[in-house]
């Protein structure tokens, strides 16, 4: 067994998250499995850019309520205790409300080439969150 007491937290880089994001990785991709995992936390008007997984991702909201938006405009609203499934390789974003918290245990398997097979692009414009905060 490995018994890991407390993992650091650290704040969400600038060039792939637009706001306050923290973040506590549970467990980084290795041999064999490949599991990628973290706590990630978005403060109120915070997001990631958009990207997308090599393979899919689980996101599992443990507090808050939140929004994951996609390319073709559609939006979902998420909740704690809700989960949502991001297919492999579909561009997306997941954040906060502009006036709620919003946590998520995120986990993803990586590719295999030792990352965790995200692809990060560009922030997600205010409008494009202004839209979305619209349509929840
Ligand atoms: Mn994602």
């Amino acid at each position: 067994m490995e018994h890991i007491t407390s993992t650091p937290t650290v704040k969400g880089p600038a060039e792939r998250f637009t706001g306050d994001v923290y973040l506590n990785m549970i467990e980084a991709p290795t041999e064999p499995a490949h599991l990628a995992a973290g706590l990630v936390r978005f403060t109120p008007g915070a997001r990631t850019n958009w990207h997308s997984h090599a393979l899919g991702q689980v996101l599992y909201v443990t507090d808050g309520v939140g929004m994951v938006g996609t390319r073709d405009g559609s939006v979902a609203r998420i909740s704690a205790g809700e989960t949502l499934k991001c297919p492999a390789g579909e561009e997306h974003w997941h954040g906060a409300t502009d006036t709620t918290l919003m946590a998520h245990i995120a986990l993803v398997v990586g590719d295999g080439t030792g990352g965790d097979g995200t692809t990060w692009l560009e922030p997600v414009t205010d409008e494009q969150y202004n839209n979305a905060l619209a349509d929840i």
